[in-house]
């Protein structure tokens, strides 16, 4: 640890139905079917957030639409509202399975967006199966994987000609094809839990696998991709970076103007069909932005749990980030906005407080403590100390 009060783990994760209560209020998490809004459902959030909320939209890191400051006494309009929208399950438990993420770059019909339909579908059916509440599936079928840096417990990706279905964590996969992948996805989630994959209720795939192997029926060996998503053009449209991953919901409203709307993992949107985007608060439309270089959580006073604000800082810090590498700023040691490892950290440690960590996580070991949020701006290159 880096000498910061350990955070609090709640093991779960906010939905629309059920909110986390931060400190700006509720935090609603809308799930939008296959990852996406119409124009109509993203006119309709938006008007809801204003309604509702602080008009303060996120992109979480499995793609869901978070609605910020919403009022207690207004969860319940919400919800009607957003249900009017088409964009809620019909309970908490079927909201919670249906932890769907699909590649953004589908084509209508193709094996991602197919299968994903049918998983979604199948997840909300599967009534008996109890999941951990941060277990989830990553369907992953384009010419080359795109989501292998992203978080999921299951995979089904391509392998050249073929599909495969890959347990997180494991080296060697399965083959499947378009009408299997679906059946044997449900099947390795079953099998996660008959191999005590989540006692009382908690656990992730990669662990399992750590600690036993793959299921022995996934023999294949696996290709490694790397991907890094760029603000511009793209087959299916333009792809807006978000400053932090938030947005105002009028921003939302806007970019509804321009094509239907897809969330990203990687704190992007993407307009269907736009060849261009206008300026807008909280877009970052130019692939060179330096802030593109940082990641920084909802820090104070959003955060009830963050010893410091964090995004004034990045903003500042941003350009003096070295090319090619990553700065995350963290409110404090649960790195929220970067779970695995990042080439820098800072850590709050109290208010306007950090810890400098190289090439960890926001709760390893420090280089150096106690530097103030001043003495960063003064002196940024105390980013570069024992590099
Ligand atoms: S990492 Fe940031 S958002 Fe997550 S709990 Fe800590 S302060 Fe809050």
């Amino acid at each position: 640890m880096n000498g910061a009060p350990e955070p609090k783990v709640y093991g779960w994760c906010p939905g629309a139905l059920r909110p986390m209560m931060s400190g700006d209020g509720l935090v609603v998490r809308v799930r939008a079917p296959l990852g996406k809004l119409s124009v109509a459902q993203a006119r309709g959030v938006a008007r809801l957030s204003q309604e509702f909320g602080n008009s303060l939209l996120d992109i979480s890191a499995r793609a869901n639409l978070q609605m910020r400051g919403i009022r207690e006494d207004a969860h319940e309009d919400l919800i009607a509202g957003l249900r009017d929208l088409g964009v809620i399950d019909p309970d908490t438990q079927a909201e919670a399975r249906r932890n769907v993420l699909l590649a953004p770059f589908w084509a209508e019909e193709d094996d991602t967006h197919t299968i994903a339909t049918e998983l979604s579908a199948a997840l909300t059916a599967a009534t008996d199966l109890s999941l951990p509440g941060k277990f989830g599936f990553a369907v992953d079928c384009g010419a080359a994987p795109v989501l292998q840096d992203t978080a999921a417990d299951i995979r089904v990706e391509r392998a050249g000609e073929t599909l495969i279905l890959r347990a997180d964590g494991a080296e060697t996969v399965k083959l499947v094809t378009r009408e299997s992948a679906v059946p044997e996805a449900l099947a390795l989630a079953r099998w996660f839990l008959t191999q005590g994959g989540a006692p009382e209720g908690r656990g992730r795939m990669h662990r399992l696998i750590a600690r036993r192997g793959p299921p022995p029926a996934h023999a294949a060996p696996m290709a490694k991709a790397g991907f890094c998503a760029k603000p511009g053009a793209v087959p299916a449209g333009t792809l807006a970076a978000l400053e932090f991953g938030q947005m105002p919901a009028a921003t939302l409203a806007q970019l509804a103007e321009h094509g239907e709307i897809r969330l990203t993992p990687w704190r992007a949107l993407l307009v269907e069909g736009a060849a261009s985007l206008p300026p807008l608060p909280g877009l970052i439309l130019d692939a060179t932005d330096p802030r593109l270089q940082v990641v920084a959580c909802t820090g104070a006073p959003g955060c009830l749990q963050a010893l410091s604000s964090t995004r004034d800082l990045a903003r500042d810090l941003a350009r003096h980030v070295p090319a090619g590498t990553k700065l995350h700023i963290s409110g404090c040691a649960k790195g929220c906005a970067c779970p695995g490892t990042a080439p820098l950290t800072l850590t709050a440690t109290g208010e306007n407080e950090f810890s400098l960590i190289r090439n960890g996580t926001a709760a390893d070991q420090p280089l150096k403590t106690r530097l103030s949020a001043r003495a960063l701006r003064a002196a940024p290159e105390l980013l570069k100390e024992g590099s």
